[in-house]
């Protein structure tokens, strides 16, 4: 594989700390997404090598309402999420539904059963095919898809059924389509028709998801976290992180 240059610096910006990620890329970006133990979202700010800083401090500038407001909501989030935490202390949700705390093991192999299940029906269907499964415990995406194989992240074991039967679905559709164009989604939606609904719902679930995988990876602290794959079709820019 290609190796990639990437430089990493951090700026503060309104005193909010902004991690500036210098790389190939065509666009500038930004990422806000919860971080652990801490009360304050990551920043990621994405730009191409040869951006300047005042390039990047116009960028900023330029969507100070948009960053203010995402960073306010996730505040909000992380309110209602204690308290959703505390009210279900003794519980963990499976598919949806909150029931007496199961282990991190648990919850993988009961995932991975459905969701395998799942693959299976949806591929037929779809005249696809896939050649593995996997499990991980990814906090930063909800799927991927790389080559014929497909990685599920163990977030979705809290999540109702037919999200984890969109997110199935929208893997398998980049099985056909590496990308996220118009095809793609005409494909997703054939197979899926209220995929809309069920990414907005996925997106606004992400940190109580978060949240009660700390929970539950604090209970059982041989459970490290495993490092992601590198996967050609990583599903966490466009479905949980606000993007430009
Ligand atoms: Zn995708």
């Amino acid at each position: 594989m290609k190796s990639v240059k990437v430089v990493q610096k951090s700026l503060v910006f309104e005193g909010l700390g902004i991690i500036v990620s210098q790389k190939p890329s065509k666009y500038m970006r930004i990422n806000v997404r919860p971080s652990r133990g801490s009360s304050q979202p990551i920043i990621k700010l994405t730009c191409p090598p040869n951006a300047t800083d005042e390039t990047i401090m116009e960028f900023l500038h330029t969507h100070r309402a948009w960053i203010s407001r995402v960073c306010d909501r996730f505040m909000q989030t992380r309110e209602n999420t204690w308290e959703v935490l505390q009210s279900h202390s003794d519980e963990v949700l499976l598919f949806g539904q909150w029931v007496s705390a199961l282990s991190l093991k648990e919850l993988r192999s009961r995932l991975h059963e459905y969701a395998l299940q799942r693959a299976n029906i949806f591929a037929g269907s779809m005249g696809v095919c896939f050649s593995k499964l996997a499990v991980r415990t990814s906090r930063t995406r909800f799927g991927s898809c790389t080559h014929d194989r497909l990685s599920l992240s163990i977030l979705l074991a809290f999540v109702p059924k037919e999200e984890i039967d969109y997110v199935i679905i929208h893997e398998l559709a980049h099985i056909v389509h590496k990308n996220h164009s118009a095809q793609f989604w005409g494909l997703v939606g054939a197979h899926c028709p209220q995929w809309k609904s069920l990414r907005q719902s996925l997106k606004s679930r992400y940190g109580l998801l978060i949240a009660l995988l700390d929970k539950l990876e604090q209970a059982s602290p041989t459970q490290a976290p495993q490092a992601s794959p590198q996967s050609r079709n990583a599903d966490i820019g466009s479905q949980l992180l606000f993007e430009f």
